[in-house]
């Protein structure tokens, strides 16, 4: 029932939960956190009260049980699936790279859910949530099998003499935000949301890509906070008023790609469209 991103300087685990609290007011049965950070990417969810998320989190040894400036937070509002922990937002895709949060409903999750089953895939919740973080998981796999076809293999550079060439190893990854709006996550999911039906508010996270915090939205609110050196989406602007009041409204089946530096949003099909930017000027 309450969404926060955020990707910035800030520890995300603290943004995440602050903005939780500043959402409780419109009820929910559960909660969770993730956040990407130190290679990562970290879980924790419980039903019922926040306090339980909180509890849960303080029960670690570490003084900072998530690590990280890139995360979220969710507040659950159980439609598929029953208040337990299992079924608490965050989900997350069979590698466990991928997190996903979602307020709304997933009307084709049967159909989606039968088909990724039929692919191999053990879904772990009864939420029609999950099916959202298995078909990224589907589309990154996809593109970066493409990827590899489509790199002929004699362009590596070889040493001329032993010792002299580039040291052998995994190559140097490809530079993610040179191209705004065509980073690979947002990319999987715009198509995935391709194929969503009903309403939604997603926001995902990638172990892999700690520089970005992706969101959707159909039928259900999604708003972006623009700070300095960084960024928030939430599901309503009251999750990050204490940071910024510098909005923009993110408008019906569009996609926002948030990064330090700012943000880009485009439709479904990967066109740049325009965000309304406002300023928030009363007291949330
Ligand atoms: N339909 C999802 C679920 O039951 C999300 C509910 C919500 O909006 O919090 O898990």
């Amino acid at each position: 029932c309450g969404i926060i991103g955020y990707v910035g300087d800030q520890s995300a685990l603290d943004v995440a939960l602050n903005g939780l609290r500043r959402l409780e007011y419109r009820g929910y049965d559960s909660s969770g956190v993730a956040v990407v950070g130190a290679g990562a990417l970290r879980t924790a969810r419980r039903a019922g009260k926040l306090a339980n998320l909180e509890k849960l989190l303080s029960e670690g040894s570490e003084a900072d049980p998530m690590p990280g400036t890139t995360g979220m937070g969710h507040t659950r509002w159980a439609t598929h699936g029953g208040p337990t922990d299992a079924n608490a937002h965050p989900h997350t895709d069979c590698t466990g790279a991928i997190a996903v949060i979602h307020n709304g409903i997933i009307e084709n999750f049967a159909a989606l859910r039968a088909e990724l089953e039929a692919i191999g895939h053990e879904l772990a919740s009864e939420t029609d949530t999950e099916v959202v973080a298995h078909l990224l998981e589907v589309e990154l796999g996809n593109a970066a099998a493409a990827q590899a076809a489509a790199v002929p293999e004699d362009v590596t550079p070889r040493p001329t003499r032993p010792g002299t060439g580039p040291a052998p190893g995994p190559g140097v990854p490809a530079d993610r935000t040179a191209e705004p709006g065509a980073h690979p996550l947002t990319v999987a999911l715009q198509r995935v949301c391709r194929r969503l039906e009903g309403a939604f508010t997603l926001v995902v996270l990638h172990r892999d890509f700690p520089e970005v915090v992706v969101g959707a939205r159909r039928n259900s609110p999604l708003v972006v906070g623009l700070g300095t050196g960084e960024a928030f989406l939430a599901s309503d602007v009251s999750a990050f008023i204490a940071h910024t009041r510098e909005a923009m409204e993110i408008g019906q089946d569009q996609v926002v790609e948030a990064r330090r530096d700012g943000v880009t949003v485009t439709d479904f099909a990967g066109e740049v469209v325009e965000g309304r930017r406002y300023h928030v000027d009363w007291d949330a």
